[in-house]
């Protein structure tokens, strides 16, 4: 799977992503205006943010934070003295004509990410770096047939750029790094991560080689705004590389846009060189500078992260690492299983809410957050069957009946009556009844076709509407049948 077959044997994949995430900050990084999503355009732009002559950037000091408490959680080096770079080019929605951003310094230097596998297993990618910079307007060209419009509520909004090191060798690794990255952030409390807003926006490096030898030529795909085109990108263009070299060419360093709607990755133009952009250090900005105090001070505020919530979750609760990364995939799932878990066996909360109630959630389209059965209803749920007043069976039943009436799951089950019938007394009599009827069934039994339990367990539960204890019907019908 992780190689890709081609007519002169395997190639490998290696891939290297750099992550835009916009920080969560009401401001901009270096203006008063407002950062919110959606709004008329132009209405949040300063005369900084609109370049106009003679206006100075000031620096945010709560993105400073913000990007040091992500530094924080990507384990990686904080540098106290970091500097901001003008970086030269021209786009009609960037009024400076240059770009603020960090480049010999930034402030986090080297640091990691581990990512789940879905065999259970991690795997560590190296981050090379995280800078702060300024993003850019944006150009609306569907709006009117003749003139293109600039809204420049985005121009100063204040990114983390994160970068990786080529670690990744599929396009599923890459997909997981940046559903992983995702998560840290939002944990973390620095980027929102909504993709479709684009928080979160991805390029991907990508380059093929024969494995073991040296790294091929990388193309750069811009414009991945999923976590599933990440995938089908990634795909699309390490085959299209391999085709290329195979076919006896080579591969151009250059940007690609990738097409969601054709599936195909496009030359969008020839990768410069750093040196193209002109990089030198804003004359407007003094380099950046703090404390190890001032570190450590956000360090006290980091709240406990995935890593180490699945860590715990494994050693407190004895769940597998699968689930344990699956519950703490998301911050919402994981405070949803914290309050279930309260009095409930951990192995039952955890199986009841990935497979029974995300399932569910998927079907209807919603997340965790807006569940229609809250934490508490759930864990009302978990307790009736801990407890045995109800089957796992009856369980699904109840809560189906919950998500459709916003109903308790003990009002459901005394309503209904679906209460448990673990009186060994009523299933006997039961059970006789059924043996009676059925005396070809039990011969068959007793010489020894032992498939035919199941007929006589199916029957019990037929005539119980699903309510008698199976642990009860399977001991008593084996007694009885023996
Ligand atoms: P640039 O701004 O030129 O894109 P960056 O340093 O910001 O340069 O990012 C380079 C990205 O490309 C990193 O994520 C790095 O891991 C990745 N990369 C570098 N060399 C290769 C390669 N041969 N194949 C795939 N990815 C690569
Ligand atoms: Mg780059």
């Amino acid at each position: 799977m992780s190689m890709i077959q081609g007519k002169t044997g395997e190639w490998e994949m290696v891939i290297g992503l750099e992550v835009h995430a916009q920080v969560d900050s009401n401001s901009k990084l270096f203006s008063g205006a407002a950062t919110d999503f959606g709004a008329e355009p132009n209405t949040q732009v300063s005369f900084v943010d609109a370049a106009m002559p003679g206006m100075l950037p000031v620096i945010n000091g709560y993105c400073v934070e913000q990007a040091v408490k992500t530094g924080l959680g990507l384990n990686a080096q904080i540098h106290l003295r970091s500097v901001f770079d003008r970086k030269n080019y021209f786009y009609p929605d960037l009024p400076q004509g240059y770009q603020i951003s960090q480049f010999l310094d930034p402030i986090v230097g080297k640091g990691s990410l581990v990512i789940d596998l879905p065999d259970g297993k991690t795997k560590t990618i190296g981050i090379t770096r995280l800078h702060l910079e300024q993003d850019a307007g944006k150009s609306l060209h569907d709006q009117s047939p003749t003139s293109s419009f600039i809204d420049l509520n985005r121009c100063g909004v204040a990114l983390m750029e994160i970068v990786s090191e080529p670690e990744m060798r599929t396009a599923e690794e890459a997909a997981e790094y940046v559903k992983k990255l995702r998560n840290l952030l939002r944990y973390l409390g620095t980027c929102d991560g909504d993709m479709e807003k684009g928080s979160l926006r991805c390029d991907a490096n990508v380059s093929v080689r024969k494995p073991g030898g040296p790294l091929g030529t990388r193309c750069e795909i811009k414009n991945i705004n999923s976590t599933r085109n990440i995938l089908r990108a990634i795909e699309y263009e390490a085959a299209r590389q391999v085709e290329v070299l195979e076919a006896g060419g080579k591969i151009d360093q250059e940007t690609r846009l990738y097409d969601a709607g054709l599936n195909e990755t496009r030359t969008m133009r020839s990768k410069e060189d750093a040196h193209d952009y002109r990089y030198f250090p804003d004359p407007d900005l003094p380099p950046l500078v703090f404390t190890q105090e001032f570190v450590d001070n956000i360090r006290k505020t980091m709240p406990e992260l995935p890593d180490q919530k699945k860590e715990r979750y494994i050693r407190e609760f004895g769940l597998s690492p699968y689930d344990a990364s699956v519950l703490t995939a998301e911050k919402q799932s994981a405070e949803y299983f914290e309050t279930v878990v309260k009095g409930n066996d951990p192995k039952l909360a955890s199986n009841w809410i990935t497979a029974e109630l995300f399932g569910r959630l998927n079907k209807l389209g919603k997340s965790i957050e807006d569940s229609p059965v809250s934490a508490q209803a759930f864990s009302g749920l978990i307790k009736l069957m801990g407890d045995n007043v109800i089957s796992g069976k009856i369980a699904k039943e109840v809560l189906d009946l919950m998500i459709e009436s916003g109903k308790s799951a003990a009002d459901i089950v005394s309503e209904k009556g679906l209460t448990q019938i673990t009186d060994t007394g009523a299933i006997e009599t039961i059970i006789d009844k059924i043996i009676a009827a059925n005396p070809d069934n039990v011969a068959a039994y007793k010489s020894g076709k032992d498939k035919i339990f199941g007929f006589f367990v199916g029957q019990v539960m037929k005539e119980t509407g699903g309510k008698a204890n199976p642990a009860a019907v399977n001991e008593l019908l084996k007694k009885k049948l023996s």
